[in-house]
C-alpha cells in the first residue's frame, strides 16, 4: 500500500524511529481501536491515538458535554457545551487528522452489543467513570479475546493496567468482589492526572498494534500527582478470578 506524500510528512517523526518506521505507520494506520467513555482519560487517549494516525477510532459516550467536563476533558471546548460527546469528540479527531475513520457511537457499552462490536476491533481504551463499566468491559474484552486498557482515577491518584485476556492478569483478578458503589460526590480529579493516564492507555495501545516494547501487564502502574511518584504494583492472575480463571 505505502504511504503518500502527505503522510510521510505527517509521520515523519515516527518514520525516523527505528521501532516504527514506514512499516510500523502502516501498521498504525491499519489498526482499529475502540475508546470508550470521551472525558478526562479518553481525551488525551483518543487525541494521541489520532494523532499517530491509528486508521480507525471508535468513540464511544452516551453524554452530552457539560461545563464542569472542560476542567479536564481536553477534546471539549466552551462552544461543545450540550452537544453529544461523541459529535464534539468526532470534529476535533477529524480536524486533527483525516486519515482516522471515525466511528460514533453515543450510547453506553452494552452487553447484548458487545460481541459484535468488539469484533471490529484490535485494542479497547477503557476510559470510564464508573465501576459498573470498568466490571462490565473486561467481561467484554475477554469474551472476544480482545486487549484492553483499564485506568482509574481519583482526586490526585490514578492507575493503569494493560490486559491479554486469559494471558496475563486481568482487572477482576486484582477486584474480584461485587461492583462497588460510585461515590455520591464525585472526588475530583485534578485535570492533569487523567491526563497523564490516558496518554500512557494510547501509548499502550500504540505499543500493542505495533508488537513493540513491553506492555503494562502484570503490573499496576500508579501514579501520585501530589508525591509525584510513579510506583509499580506487580500482579499475577488470581486463581479465584470471577473472569479469567481457568
Ligand atoms: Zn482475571
Amino acid at each position: 500500500m505505502g504511504l503518500n506524500d502527505s503522510q510521510r510528512q505527517r509521520y515523519a517523526r515516527h518514520l525516523v524511529l527505528p521501532a516504527i518506521g514506514e512499516a510500523g505507520q502502516e501498521k498504525l494506520l491499519a489498526g482499529r481501536v475502540l475508546v470508550v467513555g470521551l472525558g478526562g482519560l479518553g481525551s488525551p487517549a483518543a487525541l494521541y491515538l489520532a494523532a499517530a494516525g491509528v486508521g480507525t477510532l471508535g468513540l464511544m459516550d452516551a453524554d452530552v458535554v457539560e461545563p464542569s467536563n472542560l476542567q479536564r476533558q481536553i477534546l471539549h471546548a466552551t462552544p461543545d457545551i450540550g452537544r453529544p460527546k461523541t459529535e464534539s469528540a468526532a470534529e476535533k479527531i477529524r480536524a486533527l487528522n483525516p486519515d482516522v475513520r471515525v466511528r460514533r457511537y453515543t450510547e453506553r457499552f452494552a452487553r447484548d452489543s458487545a460481541p459484535a462490536l468488539l469484533r471490529d476491533y484490535d485494542f479497547v481504551v477503557d476510559a470510564t467513570d464508573n465501576f459498573a463499566s470498568k466490571y462490565f468491559i473486561p467481561e467484554a474484552c475477554h469474551a472476544a479475546g480482545r486487549a484492553y486498557s483499564h485506568a482509574g482515577i481519583q482526586a490526585f491518584v490514578g492507575q493503569t493496567l494493560t490486559v491479554l485476556p486469559g494471558r496475563t492478569a486481568c482487572y477482576r483478578c486484582l477486584f474480584e468482589g461485587p461492583v462497588p458503589p460510585d461515590p455520591e460526590t464525585p472526588r475530583g480529579p485534578l485535570g492533569a492526572v487523567p491526563g497523564v493516564m490516558g496518554a500512557l492507555q494510547a501509548a499502550e495501545a500504540v505499543k500493542y498494534l505495533l508488537g513493540i516494547g513491553e506492555l503494562l501487564v502484570n503490573r499496576l502502574l500508579v501514579y501520585d500527582a501530589l508525591a509525584a511518584t510513579f510506583r509499580e504494583i506487580p500482579v499475577r492472575r488470581n486463581p479465584a478470578c470471577p473472569l479469567c480463571a481457568a
